[in-house]
């Protein structure tokens, strides 16, 4: 195996951005690839080729594994990298790059397959001694001994969905004269979400923080962990502030953890970036709850307090070196925390508000990171995951890094569509945020739309005319005036830009 040259990343927004930047670090030239919503977007301009590749649906683009390989091959990658969401978790894509005789990477199409079962991956951990939580450990086919099974366990249980993700495709029972119908609708919801209707039981931890740790394997077998992050402030099960180190664990816990992940690494023989997810009871219990087999959205927290660039390390395990290190030769110091800045309102249930970015200035300074894929002017597609950017702040201790997340988010400023912007403020600066006491449910306890204080009439003004333009732009604008660009546009090359 040499040395990557290219690498194609079949991905988009920040987290292309993101990649391209350690990329051209190392000297390796970049390729991304775009959609008709992305054809201005900073990720294509940022590139030193871009490529398109089909209609703004994902499933017509960013998800066509034949038209991802017909841009490396146009452009001669070498390489390529994922990077989360879209392909990132699907073996038949890291089967075809590699039958393509491209490098991929990522993990092993037996890694990504185990883990991609949370059932596969529950009976993998388990047989590797790591705590699971009380459950069903085959999918439910027999609707009788299920329920039997959840007066077994105690309500309240949760019905999850063997393929899910994302949050998607889970339910509470609280009571077992619900059980059937809740379990009808699940299966239907994993079915029509996932395409597979397995479904199993699992205890409801009723006052759990989410907990998970970095993993990096190489091909030869080595596994390290890269400590931990919380990720317990979560609305609708998926995260949206994120910190590491955690305030509850201490180091003899951590260690504990982290020898746990490493073995639910082992037991899927995984090399590359990975995570291990575990739900921490309030007598700081941990149970095993999924491994995501990629680089994720909240790694940066992790590369703060350690040092490291995962990207990097990415491509060099892919290239085949050893890790550059074992885990006692391994520290982290001061404390960092990451706030998703997404274009939805949370005076609307969080609801997405895609649209025009009508203004868009990052906060900087010492400590300020922003992971970005958007600048003012750019069009907030419709089509894909909301999420703007990344704003994560470091700093010697947890009350400093907190400090530094209120004024960086008060330095930030987007108008155009409702943002996370002021919610990420409420709850960094909340009490039980900053004294540690919090859990998953931070957020049904402690925010309602007033929190955030009564809009002003100029500004719902503003937002409903913004919002009924944006309507119109997308009722006359033509899917024929664009231009299918094949082969990568000097345009594109070597052009710079300001911001990223
Ligand atoms: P997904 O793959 O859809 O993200 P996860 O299994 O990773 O699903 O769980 C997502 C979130 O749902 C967790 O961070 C946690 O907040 C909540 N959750 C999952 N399982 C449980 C459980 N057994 N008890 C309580 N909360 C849970």
């Amino acid at each position: 195996m040499g040395k990557i040259k290219k690498v194609l990343v079949a991905n988009r927004g920040e987290i292309a951005l993101r990649i391209f930047k350690s990329l051209k670090e190392l000297s390796i030239e970049t390729v991304a690839v775009f959609s008709d919503a992305d054809r201005g977007a900073l990720h294509v301009r940022y590139a030193d080729q871009a490529v398109y590749i089909g209609p703004s649906p994902a499933s017509q683009s960013y998800l066509q594994i034949d038209k991802i390989l017909d841009a490396a091959r146009v452009t001669g990658a070498d390489a390529i990298h994922p990077g989360y969401g879209f392909l990132s978790e699907k073996e038949d894509f890291a089967r075809a790059v590699r039958e393509a005789g491209l490098t991929y990477i990522g993990p092993s199409e037996h890694s990504i397959q185990t883990m991609g079962s949370k059932l596969e991956a529950k009976r993998a951990a388990q047989a590797f001694g790591v705590p699971l939580v009380p459950g069903t450990a085959a999918p439910i086919t027999d609707t009788q001994e299920a329920i039997r099974l959840a007066n077994e366990i105690g309500f309240p249980i949760l019905i999850k969905a063997s393929a899910g993700g994302g949050g998607k495709g889970m339910r509470i029972v609280h009571q077992a004269v619900d059980f059937e119908a809740q379990l009808e609708r699940a299966k239907s919801e994993a079915l029509a979400s996932f395409g597979d209707d397995a479904v199993f039981i699992e205890k409801y931890v009723t006052s759990p923080r989410h907990i998970e740790f970095q993993i990096l394997g190489d091909q030869h077998g080595n596994i390290v962990h890269l400590f931990e992050r919380e990720c317990s402030i979560q609305r609708r099960h998926q995260k949206v502030i994120e910190e590491a180190p955690s305030s509850v664990l201490t180091p003899e816990l951590r260690e504990r953890m982290g020898s746990a992940a490493v073995n639910v690494a082992r037991s899927c023989g995984y090399y590359n970036a990975g995570t291990v997810e575990f739900i921490l009871d309030d007598a700081l219990n941990f149970y095993f709850l999924e491994m995501n087999t990629r680089l994720q959205v909240e790694h940066p927290v992790t590369e703060m307090i350690t040092g490291l660039d995962l990207v990097r390390l990415q491509v060099r395990i892919a290239e085949g070196e050893k890790l550059p290190f074992t885990q006692s030769e391994l520290t982290f110091s001061g404390h960092a925390i990451e706030a998703r800045i997404y274009a939805e309102d949370p005076q609307r249930q969080f609801m997405p508000d895609p649209g025009l970015l009508r203004s868009y200035e990052v906060p900087s300074g010492n400590g300020v990171r922003v992971d970005n894929g958007y600048e003012a002017g750019s069009e907030v597609p419709v089509y894909y995951d909301p999420m703007l950017a990344k704003l994560i702040c470091y700093a010697e201790n947890r009350e400093q890094a907190i400090a530094k997340m209120i004024r960086a988010l008060s330095d930030y400023t987007i108008s155009g569509v409702s943002t996370t912007l002021a919610f990420c403020r409420f709850a960094v600066d909340h009490p039980a945020f900053r004294s540690g006491d919090f859990d998953t449910h931070f957020v049904a306890n402690h925010f309602t739309p007033e929190s955030l204080g009564q809009r002003s009439i100029p500004e719902e003004i503003e937002r409903m005319a913004v919002a009924l333009a944006y309507t119109h732009s997308q009722q006359t604008s033509t899917a024929s005036s664009v231009t299918k660009v094949d082969q990568p546009s000097p345009w594109f090359k070597n052009r710079k830009h300001g911001r990223d």
